[in-house]
């Protein structure tokens, strides 16, 4: 039953990262999908909302970004709640990358291989981000990567003890890291930012910003005062590998190349073209 639903809650955020707004499903799947969620302490509709989380309040000090960033870091590890959300043996995670960099990319949320490395991106999704950053005439280390949340969340362990698959952040988990991340792009001050998906454009945009991805993603909207690119999340590419879909994503990045004063050759112009 745990996987059928992790699938069918894959499919739905795949379907509606398409534009999809509306799905049939039986009133016995519904009631089954509500007392799984019920279950695990997340809300369904119209039941009532869990208890806020106290978000933290981020104090950074005097210095240089280094100083700050470090600052930041040690916090967040040591930041109860994220402490208590993660499994024995596995890490919060803060972004990575350079503290000046020009472009900073926002993710949803560490994965499994990510829990493991602390670091955001080091999994499958992460691989292709570098492979779109190289496609872009930069490395890694150009630029800075974090995510909206730094912790995995979580789902019932399954064989093993080991945790299947990935959910979406609860409203209630964003709001206790939004701080960090803000934290974060105040410290490296980024001329702009790319959020990837709809969790990290919910995140930044704020929830009631739009219904389906489709709605923002391609176009600039703004964070703070600093130009937000809306895109896909590399996990939807991996998911949908054709042409269409890279060509989508990179679109909207050659206008982030654009926008950060990136030279685009004709050679990258024309990426994924048919
Ligand atoms: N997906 C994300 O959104 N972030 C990561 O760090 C890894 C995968």
């Amino acid at each position: 039953m745990r996987l059928a639903i992790n699938a069918i809650a894959e499919e739905l955020r795949r379907l509606k990262a398409t534009g999809v707004g509306r799905v049939s499903v039986s009133q016995e799947g519904l009631d089954s999908l509500r007392r799984s969620v019920a279950a695990r302490g997340h809300p369904a509709a119209g039941e009532p909302a869990e208890a806020p989380l106290r978000p933290p309040v981020v104090v950074l000090p005097r210095g240089d970004k280094q100083a700050r960033w470090d600052a930041l870091r040690a916090q967040v590890l040591e930041d109860p709640v994220c402490r208590s959300k993660v499994r024995p043996g596995k890490k919060v995670v803060l972004g990575v990358g350079s503290l000046d960099a020009a472009i900073m990319f926002v993710g949803e949320a560490p994965g499994a291989e990510e829990e493991v490395q602390g670091e955001p991106f080091v999994g499958p999704a992460g691989q292709l981000l570098t492979r779109m950053i190289v496609g872009m005439g930069l490395s890694r280390g150009d630029v800075y990567i974090g995510n909206i949340m730094n912790w995995r969340p979580d789902l019932p362990a399954g064989p093993g003890g080991v945790q299947v698959g990935n959910r979406p952040p609860t409203e209630r988990e964003m709001a206790h890291c939004l701080p960090y991340l803000r934290a974060q792009v105040e410290i490296v001050d980024p001329r702009l930012v790319v959020a990837l998906g709809a969790t990290a454009a919910k995140g930044l945009l704020g929830h009631k910003a739009f219904g389906a991805l489709g709605e923002v993603r391609g176009r600039w909207h703004d964070f703070e005062g600093r130009p937000l690119m809306v895109t896909y999340h590399p996990s939807y590419i991996l998911r949908n590998p054709t042409n269409r879909s890279k060509r989508l994503i990179w679109e909207d990045l050659l206008k982030v190349m654009e926008r950060a004063n990136i030279p685009v050759s004709e050679k990258q112009r024309g990426f994924f073209q048919q």
